[in-house]
C-alpha cells in the first residue's frame, strides 16, 4: 500500500496527512507528524478519503442542449467556451465577462485563472470566496499593519499567556488551532471567549463574554478604554512603532464598560476583567473568524482588534499576534494569487503594477476597475453576460439565494467547474469535471501563510483534469501561448512575478511548508511577521464606532457544523459525517421556544425580508433569548435565502453572519 503525503482540502489549518492507496483507490488517511497536525486530525480529516471515490463524481465535460446535458469532449467544450466568451466580448466589451475562482483550488490554478481573466478575457472582474469571509481582514490588517494575513503561525500560540478568541467556534471549525489553544491552556495560558453562543471553547474559557450579536465594536472599544485607564498600554511600542494613537484614545473615552454593557449585554465588571487579563499578559494573542468579519461593519470590527494589539504591543513576538482563521484550505492562496479585482499576485496593485505584468505576459492588460464577487452577481444579466465559476456553489453560499438564482439564470453563458454536481453546476451551460486534491499536484497556502504541497495519489475519474490544465488550454484557445508542462512550471512563473513567493519552488517544498514572505531561494520563510518593524515604518490606529444596534425580536446567526463543510458538496457524500448532522437545525433558547409552543424537533419556519425556509428546532441554552443559530450547509434549509444584500463599505463583504428573522411553528 502506497502512502502519499499531502495537505487536507477542508479548512484553512492546512493539516498534513498521508493518503493510503490500494488498487488505485484512496482507502485510508493518517496524520502527518509535522506541524500543524502533529499526529492529530479532526473527524473531517480522518474521513477525507470518503468523497474522493464517490460515484457522483463528474467524469466528462457536459454542454446544455435545451433542458438536458450532453456529454462532450474537452476540445469541443473548450472551443465552445472560447467562442462564446469571445462573442460576448465582441458584442458587449470585456467587462461583460467575469471569473470567480475557488479557495479549494491550488495556487497554480488560481494564478492561471487570474491570468485567463485579465490577459485573455481582458477584464479585472475577478474575485474569490474570500470576499465572503476575510475581505475585511485583507483591508483592515493590510492598511493598518502592512499585510492582510495572520501575523504568527499556530505554533506561536503555545507561547501565549492569554488568548482572546472572538467570533470563532474554534474547536468545531478550526480544530488544529483549537488543539494548540488547549495545549497552551494546559501550559497555563488564560482563555477569553467573546461570542454570542456558548460554544465548546467558551465552556473551557476562563471568561466568556456572551455579547449581543453585532455589538463587537462597543465591547472591544470598552476593553481598550479599560487598558488606557488602567495604564496597561505599551507606551514605548505606541510611540516608536505606531501612529494615530492620540486621536483614537480621545475617542475611546466614551466607551466605558457601563456604556458597552448597555449595548452588548455583557456586565461591565466582566469587560473590565477581560481587559485586565489580556492587557496583563506578557504575550497575548487574538484569534478571530467569521463572527467578526461577515458583517456590514466587518472591516471596522477587525480594526478594533488591531487597535487592541497595537495598544498593548502584542505584535512581532512569539505568543503575541493576530490570528484570522480562514475557512477554506486555500482562501489565503487565492488572494495571494491575485484572484481579486484590484490586485495581481502578492497584493501588487493593478494601478501600480500593470506594466510589469504586461511585459511578463506580453499582452495589454485591462485598466478598468474590476468588480467584487457580490457586485458581479448584482450586475449579472445586465452588465455581466458571461461568467466562469471555479469550484464554488454560490447558490447556497452567497447572500440572498433567490437573487443569485435570478442572476445566474440571466447570463448568456455560465461555465462551472467542480468535482461534483451542485446546485450551481445544475444551472450551468457548460460543466467541467475537475480533478480533486487527491488527483493532482500543486501548492496551497494555509491560514498561517504556509505554502505546502498537495501531491497526486491517484488518477482522476473519467477524463476529469486539474484546473490548471483547463486554464492553460483556455489561454491557448484565446491565442496566448502557455507552454506549462507541470504545475511546478506555473509556480516558477508565480515566483518570478511575486516578491513574497520569490523563493518558493515545488522542489523546496518537498522538505516541508514555507511561510511567506520568502523572497529568495535561500530565504527560510517568515513564520512571525513584524519582528523587525512594520513595512511602512509605523502601524496605524484608526478609531471605529459601534454602528447603531437595532434590537430585533430574533437575530439569526448563520454558521457551520463541525461535521459538514461549506455547502456540503463533499462532506454530505461522506456517510459517517452525514449521519452525525444530516439536516439543518435551529438553536433556540428554551424560554423562547416555550413562549412560541416549539419543542425539541418541532418543524419551524424562519422568515426574513429576503425569504422563507423550513428547518427543525433544537432547544439549547447555548444561545440567549432573542438569538437563534442555524448552519448553512443544507440545500433543504438554505439559510442564505434569508440573508440580505448590504455590503461593508470598505471591503464589500455582505452581512452574512446575522439576519433579523421571525420564527413560528410549521
Ligand atoms: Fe483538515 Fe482542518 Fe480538520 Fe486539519 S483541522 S484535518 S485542515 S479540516
Amino acid at each position: 500500500m502506497d502512502a502519499i503525503e499531502t495537505t487536507c482540502v477542508y479548512c484553512g489549518c492546512g493539516c498534513g496527512l498521508y493518503l493510503h492507496v490500494e488498487n488505485s483507490k484512496v482507502i485510508a488517511v493518517t496524520p502527518s507528524l509535522k506541524p500543524p497536525a502533529r499526529g492529530r486530525l479532526c473527524a473531517k480529516g480522518w474521513l477525507l478519503h470518503g468523497f474522493v471515490n464517490h460515484p457522483d463524481r463528474l467524469r466528462e465535460p457536459l454542454i446544455r442542449r435545451g433542458d438536458r446535458y450532453v456529454q462532450t469532449s474537452w476540445s469541443e467544450a473548450l472551443s465552445y467556451i472560447a467562442e462564446s466568451f469571445s462573442e460576448i466580448k465582441r458584442d458587449s466589451g470585456p467587462d461583460a465577462l467575469a471569473v470567480l475562482t475557488s479557495a479549494k483550488a491550488t495556487n497554480e490554478e488560481n494564478y492561471l485563472l487570474m491570468k485567463l481573466c485579465r490577459a485573455a478575457f481582458g477584464t479585472n472582474n475577478i474575485d474569490n470566496v474570500a470576499r465572503l469571509c476575510h475581505a475585511p481582514t485583507l483591508f483592515a490588517l493590510g492598511s493598518s499593519l502592512g499585510s492582510g494575513s495572520m501575523t504568527n503561525p499556530m505554533e506561536s500560540l503555545l507561547h501565549s499567556d492569554a488568548i482572546m478568541i472572538i467570533g470563532s467556534n474554534t474547536t468545531e471549525q478550526h480544530p488544529a488551532v483549537a488543539f494548540h489553544i488547549m495545549e497552551a491552556r494546559r501550559n497555563g495560558a488564560r482563555i477569553i471567549v467573546i461570542d454570542p453562543r456558548r460554544t465548546q471553547i467558551a465552556e473551557i474559557a476562563d471568561l466568556h463574554l456572551q455579547l449581543r450579536p453585532g455589538t463587537d465594536i462597543a465591547l472591544l472599544n470598552a476593553i481598550l478604554n479599560v487598558l488606557v485607564q488602567e495604564g496597561m498600554i505599551d507606551e514605548e511600542f505606541i510611540r516608536s512603532r505606531t501612529e494615530g494613537f492620540d486621536a483614537a484614545r480621545d475617542r475611546i473615552a466614551e466607551y466605558t464598560p457601563e456604556v458597552a454593557e448597555r449595548i452588548c449585554g455583557v456586565p461591565a465588571d466582566l469587560i473590565h476583567d477581560a481587559a485586565v487579563l489580556y492587557g496583563g499578559a506578557d504575550n497575548a494573542a487574538i484569534v478571530y473568524a467569521m463572527g467578526i468579519t461577515q458583517h456590514t461593519h466587518g472591516t471596522d470590527n477587525v480594526q478594533a482588534i488591531v487597535n487592541l494589539a497595537l495598544a498593548t504591543g502584542n505584535l512581532g513576538r512569539d505568543g503575541s499576534g493576530i490570528y484570522p482563521l480562514r475557512g477554506h484550505q486555500n482562501v489565503q492562496g487565492a488572494c495571494d494569487m491575485g484572484a481579486l479585482p484590484d490586485y495581481y499576485t502578492g497584493y501588487q496593485r493593478v494601478s501600480e503594477f500593470r506594466g510589469k505584468f504586461e511585459d511578463a505576459w506580453d499582452v495589454k492588460l485591462p485598466t478598468s476597475q474590476g468588480n467584487t464577487a457580490v457586485e458581479i452577481m448584482g450586475s449579472a444579466g445586465s452588465d455581466i453576460r458571461g461568467m466562469y465559476i471555479s469550484g464554488e456553489n454560490p447558490l447556497l453560499s452567497y447572500p440572498n439565494s433567490s437573487r443569485i438564482r435570478r442572476a445566474l439564470e440571466s447570463l448568456d453563458l455560465l461555465v462551472v467547474s467542480d468535482i461534483f454536481p451542485t446546485e450551481t453546476t445544475r444551472m450551468a451551460d457548460v460543466v467541467l469535471p475537475i480533478a480533486s486534491f487527491a488527483e493532482k499536484d500543486g501548492t496551497v497556502t494555509s491560514t498561517e501563510r504556509k505554502v505546502q504541497l498537495i501531491r497526486k495519489a491517484i488518477d482522476p475519474p473519467g477524463s476529469a483534469l486539474p484546473e490548471w490544465v483547463v486554464a492553460a488550454k483556455l489561454l491557448e484557445a484565446f491565442g496566448l501561448s502557455s507552454g506549462y508542462r507541470s504545475s511546478a512550471d506555473v509556480m516558477r512563473e508565480i515566483a518570478s512575478l511575486t516578491p513574497s513567493y520569490g523563493g518558493i519552488t515545488h522542489e523546496r517544498l518537498e522538505g516541508g511548508g514555507i511561510h511567506w514572505p520568502c523572497p529568495t531561494p535561500d530565504h527560510p520563510g517568515t513564520p512571525v511577521l513584524y519582528r523587525d518593524g512594520f513595512p511602512r515604518g509605523h502601524a496605524s490606529f484608526r478609531h471605529v464606532d459601534q454602528c447603531e444596534h437595532q434590537h430585533h425580536k430574533f437575530t439569526l446567526i448563520i454558521g457551520r457544523s463541525q461535521y459538514q463543510f461549506h455547502t456540503g458538496s463533499m462532506t454530505r457524500r461522506v456517510c459517517i459525517l452525514e449521519r452525525e448532522v444530516p439536516e439543518a437545525f435551529v438553536d433556540i433558547n428554551p424560554e423562547d421556544a416555550a413562549a412560541l409552543g416549539i419543542r425539541n424537533g418541532t418543524g419551524v419556519i424562519l422568515e426574513s425580508e429576503s425569504g422563507t425556509i423550513r428547518a427543525r428546532a433544537r432547544l439549547s441554552d447555548n444561545v440567549k433569548r432573542g438569538t437563534l443559530f442555524i448552519p448553512f450547509h443544507f440545500r433543504e434549509s438554505p439559510a442564505n435565502m434569508l440573508t440580505g444584500w448590504q455590503l461593508d463599505p470598505h471591503s464589500r463583504i455582505p452581512g452574512l453572519k446575522i439576519t433579523s428573522v421571525s420564527i413560528r411553528r410549521e
